[in-house]
């Protein structure tokens, strides 16, 4: 890997899972007892605000008793050293990787731990609930969501992540299961583009015949072991 300058890192649900955050497969394709059909959609949100913005509440208030674990660590430390450019592309909606102490996150899937007014367009640091419908700190509508991408709608970012696919040495997957699009296509595009693939997951996901390179285990234990090689 000593040819490796620019790194891109998508990292999923199973990164977070041994910081005890639920993955979708968890759950058997319910999410946290949920159909994502009934609380992860627009659709949904339209239907039934309250369900919607209490499934949120809880979301948020439990994402903030949770720790970073070894693989946020490990990716904090590989941000912090690794002189090449590097883009550590999310597609949790926790904080564990700022707070393990990494700077080069882009969340493409939006944040719990924001709010987003659907009256004047600003988001807003929010860790309390949404549901009694507070007022919006730029513009005073009570017209706040939580600021999370649901199915059906377009993921953030899209353009700084295809420029960074298109400057990478080395693209790798860690904990998600290549289900969710357009994320799950990316390996392909960074194939396309001749850039070295590696996928670190707990078992072979949907796209694992797509990487040059697959390791399977836990993200505590194959994440650190990379990064150690990386920076070795
Ligand atoms: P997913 O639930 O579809 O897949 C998780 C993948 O992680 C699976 O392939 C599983 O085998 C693997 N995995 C489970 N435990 C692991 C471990 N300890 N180490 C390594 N891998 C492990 O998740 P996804 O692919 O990220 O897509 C689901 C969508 O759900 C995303 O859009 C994301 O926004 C959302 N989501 C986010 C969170 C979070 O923010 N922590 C949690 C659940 C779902």
């Amino acid at each position: 890997m000593s040819t490796i300058r620019n790194i891109v890192i998508l990292t999923g649900a199973g990164v977070s899972a041994e910081s005890g955050i639920d993955t979708f497969r968890d759950g058997g394709g319910l999410w946290e007892q949920h159909r994502v059909e009934d609380v992860a959609t627009p659709e949904a949100f339209a239907r039934d605000p309250e369900l919607v913005q209490r499934f949120y509440d809880m979301r948020r208030e439990a994402i903030q008793t949770k720790q970073p674990n070894a693989a946020h660590h490990a990716l904090a430390r590989l941000d912090s050293e690794w002189s090449g450019n590097l883009l550590i592309v999310t597609q949790n909606v926790d904080d564990l990787h700022e707070r393990a102490g990494a700077k080069r996150v882009l969340h493409m899937h939006g944040e719990h731990l924001n709010a987003w007014c659907t009256a004047c367009d600003v988001r807003s640091r929010w860790t309390g609930p949404l549901i009694d419908g507070p007022a919006c700190p730029a513009c005073g509508e009570r017209a706040l969501r939580p600021d999370v991408v649901w199915f059906g709608e377009i993921p953030y970012r899209m353009e700084e992540i295809f420029a960074a696919l298109q400057e990478a040495d080395l693209f790798v997957s860690i904990g998600t299961s290549g289900a969710v699009y357009p994320a799950a296509g990316f390996v392909r595009n960074a194939r396309d583009l001749g850039v070295a693939t590696l996928e670190l997951n707990l078992e072979p996901s949907q796209g694992t015949l797509w990487f040059d390179e697959a390791r399977h285990g836990p993200a505590s234990e194959v994440v650190p072991a990379w990064v150690d090689e990386m920076l070795s």
